[in-house]
């Protein structure tokens, strides 16, 4: 397994000088930013985590709508490729478009982002666990690839990535969110947007800024497991279609499995899993055995994210249930079903017997019985069990 292969070599003298002194590198204009050293150390509750991770877990079509509205105007931008060295203290700071090439993965960078010298390494260990614990390949052969696409609706009507070849690699796309808009990260098979304020530099917070005005805090960690949730995404997205439920549940029990699993080995990650709070979403209906194939159909299609969340505990529940029955293949044999048979699921454009038919494809893969023997162990374990009533 190869990781971090590009990030690891360092490109012209100055970067390396820098690097060795711990300063903070301004990005591809070669500029040095001293404002950007300072680690905000105030601490967020955990109800504002909450907050914030719900915010940043809506889906991906938004993105794809919102960018379709724009056309460029702008002048043609070349970014430039930089590296890091793998070290967290060293720090590189966008101040132009700029792009990290990794084995699976493009990084592309706004403007005003703040990376921590062990960003792509860290990246690229989840991603290659997250291909191990899915069974699939980021990069699978029979996906029809579309590059970047045009983002220039991030970028005031630039498309910055225009002339870049990314091939099959995964684009993933860092936004700054400087006019504090609430920008929110989503994935597709086409690629991540994120929009992680942690990531940002201390120069757009400063005093009279949108986001000093915003409210909101800086982060004083980045959550790498929003990074794999959202690449969870991009990944079953280049394999199969699923329905709202197994999509948003998938990725949030895959973002706990390899946050576990890595935690030990990695230090940053060990971060994340320790400052990063794990809440179940509120649930509008008990899951049991009577309601659970139902509500599966159902699939919260009449509710946006930001009205539900139920959808991503009840799904994360599902996989648990179906990795401590079938073992960690449990997800590439219903991925295989759902190829095999073509299903479909358009967001956004809910039909009920499609819903069925993902439906069908679990009791295919797992017998006839597995909604009621799930709604069971719901019981035995009280989870989904609470409901909440307005006062
Ligand atoms: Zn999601």
């Amino acid at each position: 397994m190869r990781k971090g292969f590009r990030n690891s070599v360092l490109k012209g003298a100055a970067l390396s000088v820098a690097l060795m002194l711990a300063l903070p590198v301004a990005g591809c204009a070669g500029k040095a930013d001293s404002a950007t050293t300072a680690v905000q150390t105030e601490g967020v509750t955990s109800s504002d985590v909450a907050e914030q991770t719900k915010a940043t877990k809506e889906a991906a079509p938004d993105v794809t709508q919102e960018t379709t509205q724009v056309t460029t105007t702008a002048a043609p931008v070349t970014p430039n490729e930089f590296t890091l060295d793998g070290v967290k203290e060293h720090h590189f700071i966008s101040d132009s478009y700029c792009y990290l090439e990794s084995e699976k993965y493009f990084l592309l960078l706004d403007k005003d982002i703040d990376l921590p010298g062990d960003f792509a390494v860290t990246v690229d260990v989840i991603l290659d666990a997250l291909e191990e614990e899915l069974g699939l390949s980021a990069l699978p052969d029979d996906y029809e690839y579309s590059g970047v696409g045009d983002r220039s609706i991030f970028y005031d009507g630039v498309d910055p990535w225009e002339s870049l070849d990314i091939g099959k690699k995964v684009p993933i796309i860092l936004l700054a969110d400087r006019n504090a808009i609430g920008r929110n990260s989503g994935a597709t098979g086409d690629g991540a947007d994120l929009a992680m304020l942690a990531l940002t530099t201390d120069k757009i917070w400063e005093p009279g800024s949108p986001l000093a005005q915003s409210g909101w805090e800086k982060p004083d960690y980045v959550d790498y497991s929003e990074i794999a949730h959202e690449l969870t995404h991009v990944i079953t997205g280049r394999n199969c279609e699923m329905s709202k439920i197994m999509s948003e549940g998938l990725a949030d029990h895959m973002m706990y499995v390899v946050i576990d699993k890595l935690a030990d080995q990695y230090p940053t990650i060990a971060e994340t899993k320790e400052k990063t709070y794990r809440f179940d979403f509120i649930i509008p209906e008990v899951v049991n055995a009577e309601s659970a194939e139902r509500i599966f159909v159902y699939d919260f299609h009449d509710r946006n994210h930001a009205q539900s969340g139920a959808e991503y505990v009840i799904g994360r529940y599902l996989c648990e249930y179906l990795r401590e029955r079938f073992g960690r293949e449990f997800y590439r044999t219903y991925n295989d079903i759902i190829k095999a048979k073509h299903l479909d699921y358009v967001y956004g454009n809910y039909k009920e017997e499609n819903a069925q038919a993902f439906a069908d494809g679990l009791k295919e893969a797992f017998g006839e019985d597995i909604f009621v023997q799930f709604g069971n162990w719901c019981v035995e374990k009280d989870v989904l069990q609470y409901v909440y009533v307005p006062e």
